[in-house]
């Protein structure tokens, strides 16, 4: 992977105990309505616990800034008020606790504008720069079209519009609903100062979404740009915590995940590998231990294949064995290898995280 720092070094930009510009923040965005506070409570609770650090809320409207008041107060992740247009509804958001806004400065009036920069230095938060290719002035859509250039201007223009207010606390993200388009344009901003988030908008369902986002993300942070992320999934918020978190793995910028890794299958299987990997995500899905696990088809070429694998079960005739980076540890009957083979890996998660 490139150097972090391919672009230009970043501002450090802070969002309540989170600094932007150091590492790869993952966020997720609730999507119960904002004033219905214990259900929002409840699912940043969720987040939380998936291993989110950081969560945004949605404020179409006055109710939904005051509720902020609560949820801010209560949430366990610092909170981003995501706002369009309504420059009052941005100001109430820095005054009720928000670490951090995000507007299209060009979509606001000038004079609301100063007003919510004034708000964001006095609460001392900063200010996303969200633009989509779905909400381009006219003026830029009549010289570029819908176009990654036209999207990077529009992020230009409105990072200068907060500068000229002498703001520097400043994150930028330009998004697309098409990968190409979305890789472009933040390639195009790359050299800016200031920490980017990235994501395809808009991405699709859990499945189709993430393949949209691990494609765009993926090319983005292989190149070392993007410093927070969001894989945009129509579905539970939680599973755009895991997504983000098998991209950032599979990109090799997070290493402190058990990866579980999976033979394909084939003529020679001997055990229920689909299943047994299934439940072995599942199990370590919200862990942060650097582990690797193998789960493979067959004893005769799965110990091999795995043998990278801190802990892997190959299947048998009736048996399975059960074997730590190549070395067979043990080979038990179909029944009762699974079990055991989990109480393994539970026994060494549990050891590194002391270790830790
Ligand atoms: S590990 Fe065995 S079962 Fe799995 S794909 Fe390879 S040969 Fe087939």
């Amino acid at each position: 992977m490139k150097e972090k720092g391919f672009a230009m070094k970043k501002r450090i930009v802070r969002v309540g105990p989170l600094a932007l510009g150091e590492g790869v923040i993952i966020q997720s965005m609730t999507n119960v309505r904002t004033e219905r506070t214990e259900e929002v409570l409840a699912q940043i609770g969720r987040l939380a616990e998936a291993g989110c650090p950081l969560v945004r809320v949605s404020v179409p409207d006055l109710p939904s800034a005051e509720a902020l008041k609560v949820i801010c107060k209560k949430s366990p992740l610092p909170v981003v008020a995501d706002i369009h247009y309504d420059w009052r509804l941005a100001v109430r958001a820095a005054e009720n606790g928000a670490a951090k806004i995000r507007i299209n400065p060009g979509n606001m009036e000038p004079e609301g504008l100063k007003k919510v920069v004034a708000a964001c230095k006095r609460a001392d938060i900063p200010i996303r720069v969200g633009v989509n290719s779905g909400s381009l002035p006219e003026r830029l859509l009549a010289e570029y079209g819908r176009t990654p250039e036209a999207l990077a201007r529009c992020a230009r223009e409105s990072v200068k519009l907060l500068e000229d207010l002498d703001f520097d606390q400043i994150v930028v993200s330009a998004k697309s609903s098409d990968v190409a388009g979305t890789v472009a344009a933040n390639r195009m901003l790359a050299d800016l100062p200031y920490p980017l988030h990235i994501g395809v908008t808009e991405a699709g369902t859990v499945r189709s979404g993430l393949i949209k986002s691990a494609a765009g993300l993926g090319a983005l942070l292989l190149d070392g740009i993007g410093d927070t992320i969001r894989v945009s999934l129509s579905g539970d918020p939680v599973e755009e915590v895991y997504a983000a978190r098998q991209i950032l793995r599979a990109v090799g910028v997070d290493k402190s995940f058990v990866e579980v890794i999976a033979c394909p299958t084939c003529a020679r299987t001997e055990c229920d590998v689909v299943g047994l990997a299934e439940r072995v995500e599942r199990l370590t899905a919200g862990l942060t231990v650097p582990l690797k696990v193998a789960v493979m088809g067959c004893a005769v070429n799965g110990i091999g294949e795995g043998k990278e694998a801190d802990l892997g079960i190959a299947g048998g005739k009736g048996k399975c064995v059960i074997f730590r980076q190549g070395e067979v540890l043990c080979t038990l009957p179909q029944a009762e290898a699974e079990a055991a083979f989990l109480k393994i890996l539970e026994e060494m998660c549990e050891e590194r995280r002391e270790r830790k």
